[in-house]
């Protein structure tokens, strides 16, 4: 009970408060002990569903800390197509963003994480149509790589093949997980994983029914588990973990509450024997699972590990480093290379973890910082290493390979500082830190990764250092990544990620265009004396005159070339080709940075627009004021402050940004104006808004009522149908016809109106394969003198992309009311003329 209270004592910072993503992680004596635990549990748990958020962190965090399980997460894909509720980022992007929000959730409630190929192409209303869009075999085949690796004696799925997980994307992952979970032991199934990794029979399937408000899936005859319970260890309720993790994902806005007391978890048994007292019924636990060593070797251990855990000092946690060490040569020596796969797989898991008992034990601290955040290509990266045994333990003979050198410390003293440095030269043709996914150019619906081993894997392995040390006359080794640490005045000490970059990126400005033909080239130097020409090449292959021709840049130089009417591609420069770097930062993930190819889409339109200036109140953030610019609108983004009924007088159209009715409290304080405004002649057009799940609307929107539903069109090459062929919207300043909702991407809208007022013209309707007309994308009111418009349209992805329908349609709906209305009835004959240059019309990844 004494060491207990020592414990509660020492359970202070630890991971749960970690106050940077990417700060090294830290452990307190209690954290140690439960891992000390874990080293008696051999079982595994994986968990599968479809989108990063769907996962049950409670139950999650529950395995891994209570049970001791191997927890893991397979996400079939990494939330691509959701929507973001902190910036402007879409697709690939957000799927970036949503990967290290798994991470980060996962590094609090301590399962691990996996994904496959499958590409999030938004919603999906049928599995059907899910697992044709992702190829029902290769992401199969993904799903039985990630068990037959893992090895789970469990499989959950979230979701049911039922349907009652509403997504099709859910659907398929339990569909997936069915088929995977008789799959992995079938040795005819993909056979060509099985140089790798042997097959695999999870012992049952089970789904852990929900209870989501309006669909409860639990009954009571079910299996049930508490995982409400209290881990004194961490000084936490699952419920407090299960938090924590979830609140990671903050691009959904997912902040949840805390919650503590009893809590059960239900499951239906899909596959394999029901389970009737444990979760875990028939599967062995401990280290009589090693099958093909000896009874006594499997006692040996087992009392091993016990006597450690018995004796661990969480004062002197370094006392257990000695029984570490011979456990460690115990089990190495003890289960031979030639045994059973799955002995071994235990035995590299349990060793890989002793491994980090022997580190935390002995407050080994080692790290390999970066001057610089970028690794350049053809520049040289300075790299400072550190090595301090603080507890003294018996640890001696340090060095690190780092690049292909060996570099040796001095003799570790205790608790000092052994520090050297290595500057380390990336080569002109070192590879770029490319995410894995991203490296190849992806399909409609799926990521293409041809290195098998990679497939499954959260995200690259880090640009590292392999430190070795002596401990106990035993030798380890250590990978750690080499990280940028700086101090920042206000948040304090700051790791990043290293990654390898070229030394220039190019960016056209603006990157779409609808107006311009001509673009600029931004190009950054990202080292110094860097010379540089940037050849051009005609579409057919002919070489140009180049942007820029032996040209000298220094470190973060920017020069802006115009690209003086070169109507052929860029295609690359020092005989590389044009890429530009793309970083994504926020506080509460790593830093994210990649390449893309550079390009430059020119869409030659036949635009007519009506007004000139635009007023933009921004909402979760999206990319529609550049888009109006490219418009020939004046763009003013206005607050609170700016909006009054006489200073909205200016403006020929104001557009509310997505969402902005839901994150702009103050939304409610500017109705008056806004409605006033409208009432004089002024065009007010909302874009959507959500009505429930993240977080509801706050204001009046609206001259008249209505509703905002969750209706949306996923199909975006979906029939429109124009309901009033006559209405100005459809026909001026732009004739719009069927071509024009050509080339959409993703999907048609979503939250579209319903339950409208009778002033509403709905102009509008479109449907899902299989379903019903919906009327309520773009619903249009006349008041006073003016134009209000809610439109569900996915125009903040269309416009960015260089949807030329998209744009047509947007210059309607925003033309100005007055000079509208003076308009004539009938308008020119309008021949369209859409050119598409091929080089350009994007088909990579779609963001
Ligand atoms: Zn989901």
């Amino acid at each position: 009970m004494r060491l207990k209270a020592v414990f509660l004592l020492l359970v202070t910072q630890c991971a749960l408060l970690i106050a940077h993503a990417q700060t090294p992680r830290t452990y307190t004596s209690s954290e140690i002990l439960l891992q000390l635990k874990k080293l008696n549990v051999l079982g595994s748990v994986l968990y599968i569903a479809a989108h990063p958020d769907d996962e049950n962190t409670r139950l999650l965090a529950y395995l891994a800390n209570e049970k001791m399980y191997r927890t893991g997460y397979l996400s079939l894909t990494r939330g691509d197509g959701g929507q973001n509720l902190i910036g402007d980022e879409q697709g690939v992007d957000l799927g970036l963003i949503r990967t290290q929000e798994l991470l980060a959730a996962r590094r609090i409630d301590g399962a691990e994480q996996f994904f496959s190929r499958a590409f999030d192409f938004g919603f999906s209303k049928s599995p059907e149509e899910a697992l044709k869009i992702w190829g029902h075999d290769k992401i199969l085949s993904d799903v039985v790589w990630v068990i037959r690796k893992f090895k789970p004696d469990v499989i959950i799925t979230r979701f049911p093949t039922t349907g009652e997980g509403g997504h099709g994307h859910h659907t398929a992952s339990a569909i997936l997980a069915g088929e995977a979970f008789e799959a992995a032991a079938d040795s005819t199934k993909f056979p060509e994983q099985l140089k790798y990794v042997s097959v695999w029979q999870a012992k049952r399937l089970l789904w852990n029914t929900f209870n989501f408000g309006n669909t409860n899936t639990q009954r009571d005859d079910q299996f049930k588990i508490d995982c409400g319970g209290y881990n004194p260890l961490l000084g936490k309720s699952y419920g407090e973990i299960a938090a924590l993790s979830r609140s990671q994902h903050k691009s959904q806005g997912f902040g949840v509450p805390a919650q503590r007391g009893f809590s059960l978890e239900y499951f239906k048994t899909i596959k394999g024997e029901a389970p009737v007292k444990d979760l875990m019924d028939g599967v062995a636990l401990n280290w009589f699972k090693a099958h093909h060593a000896s009874a006594a070797f499997q006692q040996q251990v087992q009392r091993s590990v016990d006597k450690i855990a018995a004796d661990f000092s969480a004062a002197a946690p370094e006392r257990s480093v000695p029984a570490l060490v011979e456990l460690y040569k115990m089990i190495d020596e003890g289960i031979k290379e030639d045994s059973h796969y799955d002995d071994t797989y235990w035995k590299e898991q349990k060793l890989g973890e002793i491994k980090k008992l022997v580190e935390m034990c002995s407050g080994l601290f080692m790290e390999a910082v970066a001057n610089t955040q970028y690794a350049v290509q053809g520049d040289t990266l300075k790299v400072t290493m550190t090595v301090n045994n603080r507890s003294g333990a018996n640890i001696i003979n340090a060095d690190a390979q780092i690049d292909t050198t060996y570099v040796i410390f001095d003799q570790l003293k205790p608790n000092f500082n052994a520090i050297k440095t290595y500057n380390w030269f990336i080569a002109d043709t070192a590879k770029l830190s490319q995410p894995y996914w991203l490296e190849n150019e992806m399909n409609h619906g799926s990521f293409n990764v041809t290195n098998q081993q990679l497939i499954g894997k959260a995200e690259n392995d880090p640009l590292s250092v392999t430190f070795s040390m002596m401990i106990e006359g035993k030798e380890f080794t250590f990978i750690k990544p080499v990280r940028y640490k700086f101090t920042d005045p206000v948040k304090g000490e700051i790791y990043e990620p290293v990654n390898i970059i070229p030394a220039f990126s190019i960016t056209s400005i603006p990157e779409v265009s609808v107006s311009l033909q001509n673009n600029d080239w931004e190009i950054k130097s990202f080292k110094d004396k860097n010379l540089f020409t940037a050849p051009v090449f005609s579409a057919a292959g002919v070489a140009l005159e180049p942007l820029i021709k032996d040209t000298v840049l220094q470190k973060n130089q920017v020069i802006v070339v115009h690209s003086r009417g070169i109507k052929g591609t860029p295609v690359s420069a020092n005989n590389k080709e044009y890429v530009k770097l793309r970083t994504i930062n926020y506080d509460h993930i790593p830093s994210i940075a990649y390449t893309k190819r550079s390009r430059y889409i020119y869409q030659n339109i036949d635009l007519k627009t009506v007004g000139s200036v635009a007023g933009y109140i921004s909402g979760a953030g999206d990319k529609i004021p550049e888009a109006l610019a490219q418009m020939g609108y004046k763009v003013i983004t206005l607050k609170e402050s700016d909006i009054s009924a006489e200073k909205l007088q200016q403006f020929d159209v104001i557009i509310t940004g997505v969402r902005a009715y839901n994150t702009n409290e103050w939304m409610n304080n500017v109705y008056d104006a806004l409605m006033q405004y409208v009432k004089e002649g002024g065009v007010l057009v909302s874009q959507y808004n959500t009505s429930n799940q993240i977080g509801p609307v706050r204001a009046k929107i609206a001259p008249y009522p209505f509703t905002i539903s969750r209706n949306r069109i996923t199909d975006e090459t979906a029939k429109v149908n124009f309901l009033l062929p006559e209405h100005k919207v459809l026909n001026y300043p732009n004739k719009i016809t069927d071509k024009d909702f050509e080339g959409w991407i993703q999907e048609r809208s979503i939250y579209n109106a319903e339950n409208t007022a009778t002033e509403y013209q709905k102009v509008l309707s479109m449907k899902d394969p299989g379903e019903t007309e919906q009327d309520g994308s773009l619903v249009i009111a006349d008041y006073g003198k003016g134009r209000f418009v809610y439109t569900g349209l996915v125009f903040f992805r269309e416009l960015p992309a260089g949807v030329p329908g998209a744009y047509r349609l947007f210059a309607n709906i925003i033309a100005n009311k007055r000079q509208a209305d003076n308009a004539p009835k009938k308008n020119d004959n309008q021949n369209q003329k859409i050119k598409l240059p091929s080089k350009f019309n994007g088909s990579g990844a779609r963001n």
